[in-house]
């Protein structure tokens, strides 16, 4: 349980990448600063995490399942949390997708709003009331530079960023009234589990409905170009973790 003193920090997506380092690193604040509810969506992946964690493990972090893809998974885990008293939610979690718009389903692309779009609205709209009710409470958003920028064979990601950023601003509006911050970072590259699992998704498409100029385009020109920019520009999950601390303090 949270010291008086201490703020309560959720977090989406903490079984890998930069939920995990942003969990770790505030639950190992020398100052003992934040009580952390890292949560996850299948618990059985917490060994990561909890070897990172330490010490700090049962103590300033404790551990909550999280599908921010189910109604019931995200009422569940805020009516966990003690008088549903959060005071600072970080949405992080998110699935990438990359190829041929030609040959991606509309189940798989509805699969990335549900994550990334819905996810975050769920997780809103269910801390909101409470927030609002305290006069106090702050937002992070994890979105990208892909929020900002559209970027070719990322048509369906980019869109499920840009559409979460235009519901935050909107909403960031009415929350200021209520003394309730919202922000977002906007993160270039970073070395995560990200692109490893869709550069496995990538491995084992086949393209169906798109042209042999566009599939070639994309394994010869795009995907070696993108393997070269996340090597020269690629940051790490700590980086994101600690530019996310410098936010909210
Ligand atoms: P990882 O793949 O390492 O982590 C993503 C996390 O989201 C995992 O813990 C994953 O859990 C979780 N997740 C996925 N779906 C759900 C769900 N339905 N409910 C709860 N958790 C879920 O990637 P990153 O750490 O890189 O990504 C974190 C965030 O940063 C994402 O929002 C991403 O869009 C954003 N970002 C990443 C960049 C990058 O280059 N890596 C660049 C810019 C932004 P599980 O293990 O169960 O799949």
């Amino acid at each position: 349980m949270a010291n008086s003193g201490q703020k309560v920090v959720l977090i989406t997506g903490c079984s890998s990448g930069i939920g995990l380092r942003i969990a770790v690193m505030l639950a190992k604040d020398e100052k003992k600063r934040y009580h952390v509810i890292a949560t996850m969506r299948d618990l059985k992946k917490k060994d990561k995490l909890v070897e990172a964690a330490g010490d700090a493990y049962g103590k300033t972090l404790v551990l909550l399942p999280l599908d921010v893809c189910s109604d019931e998974s995200v009422k569940q885990c805020i009516n966990n949390v003690k008088d549903r008293h959060i005071d600072i939610l970080i949405n992080n979690a998110g699935v990438g997708l990359l190829g041929p718009v030609e040959s991606i389903s509309i189940e798989e692309m509805k699969r990335v709003f549900e994550t990334n779009f819905f996810g975050v609205v769920r997780m809103i709209k269910e801390v909101m009331p409470d927030m609002k009710k305290r006069r106090s409470g702050h937002i992070i958003v994890m979105s990208s530079v892909m929020g900002l920028q559209g970027v070719v064979f990322n048509d369906v990601y980019t869109a499920s960023k840009f559409a979460m950023e235009g519901f935050c601003e909107s909403m960031a509006v009415q929350l200021m009234k209520f003394n309730v911050r919202l922000s977002m970072i906007e993160p270039g590259p970073v070395h995560t589990e990200f692109e490893t699992k869709m550069m496995e998704d990538v491995a084992k498409m086949e393209y169906p409905g798109a042209d042999a100029d566009t599939v070639r385009y994309f394994k010869d020109v795009y995907l070696p170009s993108s393997t070269d920019i996340f090597e020269a520009l690629g940051q790490t999950p700590d980086d994101i973790a600690k530019c996310t601390k410098k936010v909210i303090e």
